[in-house]
């Protein structure tokens, strides 16, 4: 099986050949024997965690003549493109952007192949304003990273599973056979018409799937403000005799997880940050930077938010909520040290009313009050995790998405469009699950507002239980 092929793209001087190093896990000599030649691409097989990985590397460039830079520049992106799987490309998160990174943003916005955009030198949670600006290069969100320090490749390593499952399974369709895998799914098939097709002939089609592996390890991460009891909570949870694998360096040094089972279901826990460790016991988790946390989030399938129930939902907790549920991730929060909460009515008041006012766009989030320290309540966090899980993995029925639909705009029609005509929805379909996404195909999208498509996502929750999971519900133009 030939591994998944990665351009690294960018501007001289992002660190594409630090990636290109760590990437491939030694320091290639970088000769530079005769000055102003341009070294060409460079291959090398590499790996991250236990991915395999070719890499193709665009680095050298700035050694080529001044007028004719631009010029060898695009023919070597393009080379190098028309090579790979997937393009990851670097911009210096420290400089923020530049001409030259929106030029190559605007070449890859037009190849064909995928994209991972990452925001590189962000060791230490830095470069945020950098970071941020890179979401408007058009190219999805950025991927923190810091190349030199090895930080934030738990990050790529996840940004890169479905691109390895979507090359295993062109690759399994040649007959060359390996199975899939990763934390969400990538938002692979959202076009396109074998979608319209799905949507449009599925009326008979009644079987919901039920896809969870209850043999494979649900990913979790547990996230949230210094000193709210997280580590406390993973040494309960572990604790030594289901203790199964010691913490090993997992994807990089800076991802570490730890396996257990709970009643028969092997769980993986994510830390990015890294876990200090005495002896077998977790001793203490890293406080978790930004950057961090979002590592982490990406890596879960399910993130438990640690509160302290005498500040529950404030606004650091709010800040990831928001993420958790941004990364189409499935969110539980748990209201910590409830043995020495002061006025319990008041926590639960405010928690109530922190998420209808602030959460509304996910109705449902499940809560679960504990207490790390004493160990209560670990069981009901737990079955709670599940349970989400499972949600947020749930399919439904094409036959069953079309009578519902075909009963919601029977209830409250759609409004008139622009023209005077109505708008018709027509039919839909759970494009994918992890986040249940689902796709609607419309006579004119852009008429729609939004209210219409809050009253469907609502309705979506209620009818089949997606209670508390982001759901994500696309328009598509169907005549
Ligand atoms: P290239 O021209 O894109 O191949 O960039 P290089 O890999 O040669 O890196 C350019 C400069 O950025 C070098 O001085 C690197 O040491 C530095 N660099 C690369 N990655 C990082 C990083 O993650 N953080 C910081 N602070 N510097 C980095
Ligand atoms: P972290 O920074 O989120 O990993 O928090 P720690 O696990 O280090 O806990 C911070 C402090 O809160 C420690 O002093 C813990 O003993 C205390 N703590 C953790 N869980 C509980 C709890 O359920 N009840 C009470 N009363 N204290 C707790």
């Amino acid at each position: 099986m030939t591994p998944l092929t990665v351009a690294i793209i960018g501007r001289p001087n992002v660190g594409k050949s630090t990636l290109f190093n760590r990437l491939a896990g030694r320091r290639l000599a970088i000769v530079h024997d005769r000055p102003g030649v341009t070294r060409d691409r460079r291959f090398a097989e590499g790996r991250l965690g236990d991915m395999p990985l070719r890499i193709v590397d665009t680095a050298g460039l700035e050694e080529a003549p001044a007028d004719a830079l631009e010029t060898r520049m695009r023919q070597q992106t393009e080379r190098a493109l028309a090579e790979a799987d997937v393009a990851l490309m670097l911009i210096d998160a420290r400089m923020g952007i530049t001409p030259m990174d929106a030029h190559f943003a605007q070449v890859l916005r037009v190849s064909p192949t995928p994209v991972i955009l990452i925001a590189n030198k962000c060791e230490g949670g830095a470069a945020q304003a950098g970071l941020y600006e890179a979401f408007g290069l058009g190219l999805g969100d950025p991927v923190p990273l810091s190349a030199e320090h090895g930080e934030g490749l738990a990050g790529l390593y996840e940004a890169l599973l479905p691109h390895e499952a979507a090359l295993k399974e062109r690759q399994a369709a040649e007959g060359l056979g390996a199975e899939a895998d990763g934390a969400a799914d990538a938002d692979a098939d959202l076009s396109g018409e074998d979608l319209e097709a799905r949507a449009a002939a599925g009326a008979d089609d009644d079987a919901d799937e039920e896809p969870v592996d209850p043999g494979r390890p649900l990913n979790l991460a547990i996230v949230g403000r210094p000193n709210t009891g997280k580590s406390t909570l993973v040494n309960r949870l572990i604790g030594d005799d289901r203790l199964l694998t010691g913490p090993e360096a997992g994807v990089t040094r800076d991802a570490i997880t730890v396996d257990w089972v709970h009643k028969g279901r092997p769980v993986r826990l994510v830390d990015t940050a890294g876990m200090r460790r005495k002896g077998r016991v977790v001793e203490s988790l890293e406080k978790l930077s930004v950057a961090d946390t979002l590592n982490a989030i990406r890596m879960a399938e399910v993130v438990v938010l640690m509160m302290d129930a005498d500040m529950v939902l404030d606004r650091q907790d709010l800040t990831i909520a928001r993420l958790v549920v941004e990364e189409g991730r499935a969110l539980v929060l748990a209201v910590n040290k409830w043995d020495a909460a002061a006025d319990r009515t008041a926590t639960m008041q405010r928690l109530r009313d922190r998420m209808e006012t602030s959460m509304a766009q996910v109705r449902g989030i499940p809560y679960v009050t504990l207490s790390a320290l004493k160990g209560r309540n670990l069981d009901r966090l737990m079955d709670t995790v599940l349970e989400t899980h499972a949600i947020w993995n749930r399919r439904v029925s094409t036959g069953r998405l079309n009578r519902w639909l075909s009963a919601m705009t029977g209830e409250h029609p759609p409004p008139m469009g622009k023209h005077g005509r109505r708008l018709r929805l027509r039919y839909m379909t759970q494009a994918k699950a992890r986040p249940p996404t689902f796709a609607v195909f419309c006579s004119r999208p852009e008429d729609l507002p939004d209210s219409y498509t809050r009253y469907l996502v609502n309705g979506l929750r209620e009818a089949f239980g997606f209670e508390g999971v982001p759901v994500r519900l696309f328009l598509r133009k169907s005549e």
